[in-house]
């Protein structure tokens, strides 16, 4: 789960890592407000689930609480590759005299957190690497023996952070990062930019904080801070039902149980010259209730025109998934046609099944490629 830049600052808040004190506001007179109470210039930013705000237009100062009001006025609104901006965080504004880069994440390869620093923050990490790889410092800590303060000590002095007093405070903040990273189950905690004012104080500009789906359950106050409207309705709904749902743009409709079945559906699709509206996995279910449910969730996107069951019974039996797309559909009126591959465990006794109830819009057929061959017909 993607938090945003205000969410995550406040779980940085509680670890003690530094950050501007800040007001979320949903309208331009909301910011305005903010901008009141926080007193003296801000910078307005948009609260989307995807990076690159600032050059997109979204991160915006402000002098006092009528140019916040203006500004909040532009972001509020403005479509950021795909993500609409319905929040802005208005922020006390910094001065920045230097900006770095610090993250830490999962490196799987490694099975370890992997830490990385650099001095040149404030771009992308990814251009870094590219440009200049030599400035990046990576060191990944044992899970074992946990963080040890020398590893914050290497990771400074390697990036050539030689002030005391930054040091200092960044050997704090890298300590108090892998306390986010763990205490919250974070799967990438990203702090880019990490400034230092001219002050010379160190702390947190930005936020990216990725929280481990699977731990979600250990953490009531995170889930909430899932915001729904940031799924799409189908999306949202799926997950209510608890049918895994991913939404693609084509317009053939994919059911299987299994995610690597599911994906060479999507393959299949795709050699057959079609394009699928999305990707739907039953799992290991396929009783009536969890066909009802996906078949729910996917006849609600207007786009799918064909649906396509590509289901290989190996625990499920194939007899009971078609007992279940038959009740399915005598729950449910659907008009759209409906290609059935079964193969595997029962399948002959799934066939029969089929054949027997016949209803005029199901066809099955006895391959994945006839089955895709098919659906992508009927979606014409
Ligand atoms: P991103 O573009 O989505 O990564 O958003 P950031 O939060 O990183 O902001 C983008 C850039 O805006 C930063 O790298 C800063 O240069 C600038 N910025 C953000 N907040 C402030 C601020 O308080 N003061 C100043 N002067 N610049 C800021
Ligand atoms: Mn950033």
């Amino acid at each position: 789960m993607d938090l945003y830049e205000y969410q995550g600052k406040e779980l940085f808040r509680r670890v003690g890592i530094p950050v501007s004190d800040g007001r979320l506001a949903t309208t331009p007179e909301e910011a305005r407000s903010a901008a009141e109470e926080l007193g003296g210039p801000v910078v307005v930013k948009a609260q989307v689930l995807t990076g690159g705000r600032g050059k997109a237009g979204g991160v915006k100062l402000a002098a006092d609480p009528a140019e916040a009001e203006a500004r909040s006025r532009d972001i509020i609104g403005l479509d950021i590759r795909g993500h609409v901006v319905r929040k802005v965080w208005v922020e006390k504004a910094s001065d920045i005299a230097k900006e770095y880069y610090l993250s830490l994440t999962f490196d799987r390869g490694a099975k370890k957190p992997l830490f990385m620093l650099t001095r040149q923050g404030g771009v992308d990490i990814e251009e870094v690497a590219e440009r200049d790889p030599g400035a990046i410092v990576r060191l990944h800590v044992d899970p074992l023996e946990g963080f040890q303060p020398y590893q914050a000590r290497r990771l400074a002095f390697g990036a050539g952070i030689d002030d005391p007093s930054e040091q200092k405070q960044l050997l704090s903040i890298i300590g108090r990062l892998y306390e986010a990273f763990v205490t919250f189950d974070a799967m990438l905690c990203e702090i880019n930019p990490l400034i230092v004012t001219p002050a010379g104080e160190v702390k947190a500009l930005d936020s990216k904080f990725t929280v481990d789906d699977n731990a979600l359950y250990k953490h009531a106050e995170i889930e909430e801070m899932r915001d729904p409207e940031s799924v799409p309705p189908e999306e949202r709904k799926a997950r209510e039902m608890g049918v895994t749902y991913v939404k693609l743009d084509g317009d053939v409709g994919i059911l299987g149980n299994g995610a690597g079945l599911v994906m060479s559906t999507l393959d299949v699709i795709a050699l057959a010259g079609g394009r699928p509206a999305n990707f739907c996995d039953l799992g290991g279910g396929g009783d009536a209730q969890g066909v009802v449910d996906a078949l729910e969730v996917i006849t609600g996107d207007p786009q799918v025109k064909a649906i396509l069951f590509n289901i290989f019974g190996g625990i499920t039996r194939c007899d009971e998934v078609a007992r279940g797309i038959l009740a399915a559909l005598e729950r449910m009126t659907i008009e759209l046609p409906i290609v059935v591959r079964l193969d595997g465990t029962n399948a002959d006794e799934g066939r029969r099944l089929l054949a027997q109830a016949a209803p005029p819009n199901l066809h099955t057929e006895p391959t994945m490629l006839d089955a895709a061959r098919r659906a992508v017909e009927l979606s014409r």
